[in-house]
Formats: structure tokens, C-alpha cells, sequence
């Protein structure tokens, strides 16, 4: 393992694909992007939300909101929330770089499930990050990552969480 150890500097002028090991601070969640996605809780795939539920809300009535399945061909109720967390992190190496964790790893670090923070949320200002989320910033953790596209040299290259040892 300790072969595998990587700096975040190390990792981003990496020369072969790979899996390695980084341990980094946590700096912020990235909120470029919504932090969690819809999906289906039939085949997990993203679903979009139907526009004429504009409509009722105009007109005050109540409506279960309808999402729409391109997988499944059809319109859903039931779906189920999905992580899709995006970190900004540094290390001793003094780079940046943004981490992606799916739905397992983002799980594991935040110890809720994205479905209880949407509820959250939804009480509050939708635009306020959960209290959940923001408590990641200043820790520290082991990101094991796989390098399949080498030379992401650039301040964006967002890198994908295999796994994670939390507290590192
Ligand atoms: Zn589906």
C-alpha cells in the first residue's frame, strides 16, 4: 500500500492509469453542481422532473410530483434520492484537486443517506447546504482513487472515489 500512497500533485502528473491512495483535507463541497440527483427506484437511472407540475402548484392543488423514466419508458412516483458529491480537496502537496463520490463512498463519509438530507433540506432553504454536508469540511480522509484518464493536470480535473477510510 504505501507504493501506492500518492500526493495529489503526484496523482495529477501520474503517467499510467492506476489505482492509488491519497489522504486529504477536505476544503469544501463543490456546489457547481446539485449534490444529489433523482432517480428511479426501479433501474437507479436519473429522472427528470415533469414541468406541469407548475401547473398545480399555480392552481393550489396538491400533487404527488411526476418524474419521467427514459429507461423505463414511463412516469414514476416512486423514486429515491442518489448522492453525487463533489469535494474540493488539498493535501500537503499544497494542489487541488475535486473528488466525485457516488452514492456508496458519499454514504460512508457523511453516515446519512442522501434521501434524509433531501427531507432536510427541503424544510429549510433548498439552496442552504445541508448542516450534514458542511460538517465534511476540515477532515481528513483516505481516498483510494483509480486513474483512468493520466495527465489531468488542469485545477478542474475531477477525480472518482472508489472507496474511502474515513478520519484518516
Ligand atoms: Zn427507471
Amino acid at each position: 500500500m504505501a507504493s501506492m500512497k500518492k500526493t495529489i500533485s503526484e496523482m495529477q502528473e501520474a503517467k499510467s492509469a492506476g489505482q492509488c491512495v491519497v489522504v486529504v483535507t477536505i476544503e469544501a463541497v463543490d456546489v457547481e453542481k446539485s449534490w444529489y440527483y433523482t432517480a428511479c427506484n426501479i433501474c437507479n437511472r436519473r429522472v427528470v422532473r415533469k414541468v406541469n407540475d407548475f401547473d398545480a402548484i399555480e392552481n393550489h392543488v396538491q400533487l404527488n410530483p411526476r418524474y419521467n423514466c427514459i429507461a423505463c419508458k414511463k412516469d414514476v412516483e416512486q423514486v429515491i434520492h442518489c448522492y453525487y458529491l463533489v469535494l474540493r480537496v488539498t493535501d500537503k502537496s499544497k494542489a487541488k484537486a475535486k473528488f466525485l463520490l457516488f452514492n456508496n463512498a458519499a454514504h460512508k463519509l457523511i453516515r446519512r443517506s442522501a434521501f434524509e438530507l433531501v427531507e432536510e433540506a427541503a424544510e429549510g432553504n433548498p439552496w442552504i447546504l445541508p448542516q450534514s454536508l458542511t460538517d465534511v469540511i476540515g477532515r481528513k480522509v483516505l481516498f483510494w482513487i483509480t486513474i483512468k484518464s493520466y495527465g489531468l493536470k488542469e485545477q478542474n480535473s475531477t477525480y472518482v472515489v472508489d472507496q474511502l477510510v474515513d478520519d484518516a
